[in-house]
């Protein structure tokens, strides 16, 4: 391959990206068909002209870390189609566990075509494939940083076919449906039309539900396990998290705070999509047992969901915000509003 390509001419092959696959995971798959690591590969394209710096792991790589028209130039597509294969912004790190589908990746060897990483995949929210509609299985993003070559996800994935790992993992007596966590994604991920209950709402304000609801949860769970939602769980619920600050298309900025493990995340999601589809938590044994969380909700930041949101999440919750919002029109914000507000609080949960 000759050091850069002129404009209008681009490399002489270019093995089509398969649908849905990662900018980083194509690129390693162009690379190997010249011979070429992904640093080398770029660096003669010029599309990394940095040669003192680090290149990011090959499935962070985003458009904004390299010398875009020159590459588009190269591969032959515009710089706006290679935008729409980069993963979403997550800062500052991504998961300590993404997931794969398997059945994907027979399905397209079965068709021919070659083991590849889906940008589907890179979303903090991604727990189930939405195609197949199972669970994802958890790969380390360490696992995934060793990976130099396209051909190196062969070998992945026939170890995490014989790990037990990919087992279809079990909660009780019959294994966890992903019926919930897959709604949330097609709301949150996909944005597929499907509407939440109380009717249309912003993808950053989705966001912002799912981000309290989980905290939510866990923190009841964390007070009172083998209540709730995550009663089920009979493992340890000091699960590790972490915040994901997710970069929307518009340069919006939203905050998830997550298990770093997908297993964790997969429990979790499917609890929030649970409440979320089916409303109000007593169905989910919470307004009863946990006032703590009914206090959570009403307390935390909820002032920007939309009021049918939160009434339909939880009532009392929903009661108390506007009977907060009523002190604050009477009262103003002074000493005597966070008073009565702290009375109220206290007055909502005395009986229970
Ligand atoms: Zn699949």
């Amino acid at each position: 391959m000759t050091a850069s390509t002129a404009p209008g001419c681009g490399l002489p092959f270019v093995p089509q990206a398969a649908g849905g696959e990662l900018l980083g995971s194509w690129l390693l798959r162009i690379a190997d068909v010249y011979g070429l690591s992904l640093r080398s590969f770029l660096s003669r394209l010029g599309a990394w002209p940095y040669p003192g710096r680090v290149l990011p792991h090959w499935f962070a790589l985003r458009c904004v870390d390299l010398q875009l028209d020159l590459l588009a130039n190269a591969v032959r597509l515009s710089p706006t189609e290679l935008a729409a294969t980069e993963p979403p912004g997550c800062r500052r790190h991504w998961p300590q566990e993404l997931g794969l589908c398997l059945d994907c990746l027979d399905a397209a060897a079965d068709l021919g075509q070659p083991h590849f990483w889906s940008r589907y995949w890179m979303h903090p929210l991604a727990t189930v494939c939405r195609l197949h509609g199972t669970w994802l299985t958890p790969v380390a993003a360490k696992d995934l940083a060793r990976i130099r070559h396209a051909t190196d996800f062969v070998g992945l994935a026939d170890r995490l076919r014989s790990s037990h790992e990919q087992e279809q993992w079990h909660v009780g007596e019959g294994p966890l449906d992903p019926t919930h966590a897959l709604w949330l994604q097609s709301v949150c991920v996909d944005r597929t039309g499907e509407l939440p209950p109380w009717g249309r709402t912003p993808v950053e304000t989705m966001l912002r539900i799912v981000d309290t609801l989980a905290r939510a949860l866990m923190a009841a769970h964390a007070a009172d396990p083998g209540q709730g939602p995550l009663g089920w769980c009979n493992e340890s619920c000091e699960w590790s998290v972490s915040i994901f600050t997710l970069e929307g298309a518009s340069g919006q900025r939203s905050q998830l705070t997550l298990p770093v493990r997908l297993r964790h995340r997969q429990k979790l999601l499917n609890s929030v999509g649970g409440v979320l589809r089916q409303g109000a938590l007593t169905r989910h044994g919470l307004d009863v047992g946990s006032p703590a969380l009914t206090r959570w909700l009403a307390s935390a930041s909820t002032a920007h969901w939309p009021a049918a949101a939160l009434a339909w999440i939880c009532p009392q919750a929903a009661e108390l915000v506007q009977r907060q919002e009523e002190l604050r029109v009477e009262l103003g914000v002074s000493p005597r509003y966070f008073k009565a507000c702290s009375a109220l609080m206290a007055g909502a949960f005395a009986a229970s």
